[in-house]
């Protein structure tokens, strides 16, 4: 039966398609008791998945080949013995004879029981071993309902999820997956930018299509609106077939603006530079006319995969980048691993109580000296082919600063003492995203070439907001008082100072906030290719000296609603 479904719009573009549901490991289920005769067959079945699972696990195992096999057949081997464990399988027999639970809550019990046991651990890595747990669960959970645990896609399909990684995306979108839908998530996390930058429509934020879709239900998601139909109706049909077409006509429409200037009506320039995270988005940003390269965020190298990019493998992903921007800079973020953006290779430590106040960003590359040198090596050996800046994510203040400077100087002289090419001056610039170093900067903008705001954090850190929990709704919003007044301050310091200014959070990615960024006196942007023309036109609609005069207007909005006001006052197109 025809359902709508709303959700937050993450990733647009739109996607008709069948579900591919699954399920998230920690289970949701409600308590269900079962009646006295009904104990045996739901035994049964809890038995049938096991040797579902068991045939599941030795399967995978002989498909194992190559290079990989032997680590990830110890996970396999691992999981087999869980499955194998008799306080695992006879405590979920006990709860179902004895509790009169069915098989999907006492899965839930006996997970729960183990997880207690497993966190109460002082050791760290058995700590973690409840990932494995969880695993095993999620298997057993899937075989009872008949669907694949496993993330797979398969063409025309749209997966339904609890939440997705950065690194399942790329996999998905190879394997045809059209569109991605969340329980959990954010248009602001790392997966939803690497959506972007797929072109792969996401919603995030819609837990009822998990809980009511099967697997080969159809859906249409709208990645614009966020809506979702479960099992659309013929209006609904012609309604996205309406919406495939508008959208292709505007793409044409916007595409007229790919040789025309970022230029206001009163010809004020604003630079758009590109964010970027792949070998597309470069070849994207180039053909867009982006300034350069604003963001390029080379967390995405070692996202992928199990083993660490060495030098030569990093080099050559960031000498291709500058390449292709033929002449124009590229700005190399040093890695920035850690939270949300854990990786496959467990560099990022998984189980901090609080990864997002953690060790990432620059105090990862700090803590790993090797790490650092390596990724300093090889973005000073891109510089050789075309200018490079380096930029230092999740800076904090003048000490990491001058850490990184030395760090870059090294290597910069290692590589000239073993002959190679490395340009004369390599910028070297800090990320504004931690409140210590917007509130610092004056002491330390000194050791900064260049200054780039990233909002998607400042928000997060600021506001105390995770940027990935959709439950805070508007309390993770760039429309606050205290926002607009550190932009204003860090703007300000860095034009006192003549340090160029780049934001390049998600906000100036949003045509909605970039009136607001011009009012601040920004003249540089940094986003990602797949709405850079959408800025652009908005840019050209504007008067650069209506914005300014209008800005004392905006430091007086005494909350969201007044910087709403303000917005929808000053921030219409003047045509
Ligand atoms: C930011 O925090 O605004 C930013 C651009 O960096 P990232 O989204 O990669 O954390
Ligand atoms: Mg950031």
């Amino acid at each position: 039966m025809r359902q709508l479904l709303p959700g937050t719009a993450a990733s647009r573009g739109c996607a008709l398609g069948q579900a591919r549901v699954r399920l998230p490991h920690a289970l949701d289920v409600e308590e269900t008791r079962i009646a006295a005769d009904a104990v045996e067959s739901e035994l049964e079945r809890f038995h049938a998945a096991v040797e579902t699972v068991r045939a599941e696990m030795r399967n995978l195992r002989d498909r194992l080949h190559g290079a990989l096999a032997h680590e990830v057949g110890e996970f396999i081997d691992l999981h087999a013995l869980l499955l194998d464990d008799p306080e695992l399988l006879s405590g979920i027999d006990d709860l179902i004879r004895t509790g009169q639970y069915s098989v999907d809550y006492a899965l839930r019990l006996q997970r729960n029981r183990l997880a207690a046991v497993f966190e109460s651990m002082d050791d760290a890595y058995l700590r973690s071993r409840i990932d494995d747990i969880d695993q095993v669960i999620g298997r057993l959970h899937a075989a009872l309902h008949s669907r694949q645990a496993v993330l797979q896609g398969v063409s025309g399909e749209i997966l339904v999820t609890d939440n997705v990684a950065p690194a399942e995306l790329a996999q998905l979108q190879s394997q045809g997956v059209v569109g991605v839908v969340t329980a959990g998530g954010s248009p602001l996390s790392h997966s939803a930018i690497l959506a972007r930058s797929l072109h792969l429509p996401l919603v995030v934020g819609n837990p009822h299509l998990l809980q009511k879709a099967n697997d080969g239900d159809v859906l249409v998601i709208d990645g614009s609106s966020g809506l979702v139909v479960l099992e659309p109706d013929a209006s609904d049909l012609r309604a996205h077939h309406a919406r495939v077409k508008e959208s292709r006509r505007e793409r044409r429409q916007l595409n007229r603006l790919r040789r025309e200037p970022s230029r206001t009506r009163d010809d004020i320039d604003i630079k758009l530079w590109a964010n970027a995270e792949t070998r597309d988005d470069v070849s994207e940003a180039h053909a867009l006319g982006a300034a350069g390269v604003g963001l390029y965020r080379t967390e995405f190298l070692f996202l992928g995969s199990n083993v660490l990019p060495d030098e030569e493998a990093q080099f050559r992903a960031y000498r291709d980048a500058v390449l292709a921007m033929t002449g124009r800079t590229v700005t190399i973020r040093t890695l920035d691993l850690g939270a949300d953006k854990a990786d496959k290779t467990g560099l990022a430590l998984r189980d901090e109580p609080n990864p997002s106040l953690g060790l990432r960003g620059v105090r990862l590359s700090l803590a790993r000296p090797e790490l650092l040198r390596t990724q300093m090596r090889a973005i000073a050996r891109a510089s050789g082919y075309g200018p490079v800046r380096a930029l230092v994510p999740m800076v904090a203040g003048a000490e990491e600063m001058l850490a990184m400077h030395a760090a870059l100087a090294a290597a910069v002289q290692e590589l000239r003492s073993e002959g190679r090419e490395v340009a004369a001056h390599i910028p070297l610039g800090a990320m504004i995203e931690v409140p210590s170093a917007a509130l610092a900067l004056p002491g330390f903008i000194a050791d900064c070439d260049f200054l780039s705001i990233g909002t998607n954090d400042l928000v997060q850190y600021l506001l105390a907001a995770d940027r990935t929990n959709e439950s805070l709704g508007e309390l993770y919003s760039p429309l606050h008082p205290a926002i607009v007044r550190v932009l204003h301050d860090v703007v300000r310091t860095c034009q006192r100072r003549g340090k160029p200014v780049t934001v390049c959070g998600e906000i100036a990615a949003d045509p909605v906030f970039v009136p607001l960024l011009l009012a601040l006196g920004l003249t540089e942007l940094s986003l990602h290719p797949a709405t850079l023309l959408d800025v652009r036109q908005t840019i050209r609609s504007q008067t650069h000296a209506r914005l300014r005069a209008a800005l004392p207007a905006l430091l007086r909005a005494r909350n969201r609603a007044g910087i709403q006001r303000w917005l929808d006052r000053h921030g219409r197109d003047c045509n």
